[in-house]
């Protein structure tokens, strides 16, 4: 009977504790002499692996136009680090939405460890690019040109022939155009369908540090893609490392079920048969038959016990349905359950850890609507120029210099103008053309001269108040304490 024990750093259910038996266990993806073991999964073709292509290529053209497809003039995703604005679905951040953007951070987070209490790791199996483009994209373009596991297992193994060469310069050629697409528009995300397309269409010398940032992720991409592949999951991935404080006996997980398997053990279907009818002892439904191993993209063995490599991509419950279907035994050997399910007690949906992370999420997501509506449509901001504090004109009045910083956080242009409506005989100069144009999203910053007789100030200040009018009907005060002589 094979028997594979648990790996290092394996989550292992207690029903599996036992089998520990060989300390010195290495990687899934690495020999014992430490060096890389390339994986050949094979193919599943059951229900999980249908819904997942289906799921896989509409988050394809997900993720390809959420840079692209304007929402409120931005678009649907923007991360602009640079010049700090950020646009989700419509709504716009800005510098000054710290608020905004902690609770919009605290909720993703959130969301991301609620999802994983209930649903175990559905984001590393359906819905992380890093599996969609390795298993349906790249993995199927190697299978088309350089054949299926075995084939391409031999010829890596062997010399380099000519048909070698070909089809791995096709591969990599082919590989080069899509990861090309996919650092165009991973950079989209971060600057902007319509700067990406301007540096595109103009020569590289005119944009060096565009064309050397796209030529790295390019790179970075193949490398991906082509080389580091499942170790990305396996090593290199900090969610991956959460898993063990994430889940709990009660979340979803992919698992074998070894009350129904073991013992296991290689046989034909006529001993199969011989078992069903009585005539030898039956044995689990396990037919040892390493298709689960085979099929498996970071190449563990499910038998083992939950393991922090097994990114829930269902393809060995596939491949073991198939088994089953085959040797006439019910499907479900390996499958979507908990550890509490194995073990015959009941899985709860409603628990400690969940409830509490919904009636965060509900709180925080209530404080997030409520700070975003609360937000004006312009962010205006008043303060005093450089320089000296006031000066005294000829005319003996007091003239103090102030800039007005404002935001359009509208969808649409808007122009507006400024007016000086207290202390009493307050004159304001605008620095400048007015009234003053702004885009959506725009800041400008409007230098001004406010000029107030002497008369006015006590004890050396007086408050001014300003009223910003906007052509869309909006008209808001601000005040702001002028100075002037004590005397
Ligand atoms: S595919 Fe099923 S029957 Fe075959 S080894 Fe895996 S668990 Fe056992
Ligand atoms: S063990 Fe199964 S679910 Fe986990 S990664 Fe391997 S094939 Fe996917």
């Amino acid at each position: 009977m094979a028997n594979h024990p648990p790996r290092p750093g394996s989550f292992v259910p207690q029903q599996n504790v036992g089998v520990l038996d060989s300390p010195e266990e290495v990687l899934s993806t690495m020999t014992r002499e430490g060096k890389r073991r390339w994986l050949y999964p094979t193919p599943s073709h059951g229900k999980f692996t249908r819904r997942r292509r289906i799921v896989a290529w509409a988050l394809i053209l997900v993720y390809l136009l959420l840079p692209v497809i304007p929402v409120n003039g931005q678009p649907a995703v923007l991360l602009d680090f640079i010049h700090r604005e950020f646009a989700l679905f419509g709504i716009i951040f800005y510098p000054t939405d710290t608020l905004l953007l902690m609770f919009a951070l605290i909720l993703v987070i959130l969301t991301v460890v609620f999802g994983t209490a209930l649903l175990g790791r559905v984001w590393c199996g359906w819905a992380c690019p890093q599996t969609v483009y390795l298993e349906f994209v790249y993995r199927p373009v190697e299978r088309l040109i350089e054949g299926r596991e075995h084939v391409r297992k031999r010829r890596d193994e062997g010399p380099w022939t000519w048909d070698k060469i070909w089809r791995k310069t096709l591969k990599i050629s082919i590989y080069l155009v899509i990861s090309l697409v996919l650092a165009h528009t991973f950079v989209a995300y971060f600057v902007g369908w319509d700067h990406l397309l301007a540096w595109m269409t103009d020569p590289p010398t005119t944009h060096w540090g565009f064309f050397v940032m796209m030529a790295f992720t390019t790179a970075l991409v193949m490398f991906d893609f082509t080389y580091f592949r499942e170790q990305m999951c396996t090593i290199t991935c900090p969610y991956a490392r959460m898993q063990s404080v994430l889940l709990d006996p009660d979340s979803l997980i992919v698992s074998y079920d070894p009350n129904r398997g073991e013992p296991r053990a290689k046989r034909s279907k006529k001993k199969i048969e011989m078992e069903r009818q009585g005539l030898i002892p039956a044995l689990g439904d396990c037919i040892d038959c390493g298709a689960c191993v085979r099929t498996c993209p970071t190449g563990i063995d499910i038998r083992d016990g939950l393991q922090m490599e097994c990114i829930a991509c269902t393809q060995c419950i596939d491949a073991c349905d198939a088994i089953m279907d085959r040797i006439e035994k019910p499907r479900g050997l390996i499958r979507y359950t908990s550890e509490n399910a194995l073990a015959g007690k009941p899985t709860r949906i409603l628990r400690p850890r969940t409830v509490l992370y919904s009636a965060l999420l509900l709180v925080l997501g209530a404080l997030f609507v409520m700070a975003l509506t609360s937000r004006g449509a312009y962010d205006i901001n008043v303060g005093r120029s450089v320089g000296a504090p006031y000066t005294i004109l000829p005319d003996e009045r007091i003239a103090n210099r102030l800039r007005f910083r404002v935001r359009n956080q509208t969808n649409h242009p808007s122009a507006f103008s400024i007016e000086a409506v207290a202390p009493a005989g307050v004159e304001l100069r605008v620095v400048g053309v007015t009234p003053v144009t702004l885009e959506p999203g725009e800041m400008k910053r409007v230098e001004t001269w406010v000029i107030v007789p002497p008369e006015d100030f006590t004890a050396g200040s007086v408050d001014g108040v300003f009223r910003l009018n906007f052509d869309d009907g909006f008209s808001t005060d601000a005040t702001f304490r002028l100075l002037g002589p004590s005397e």
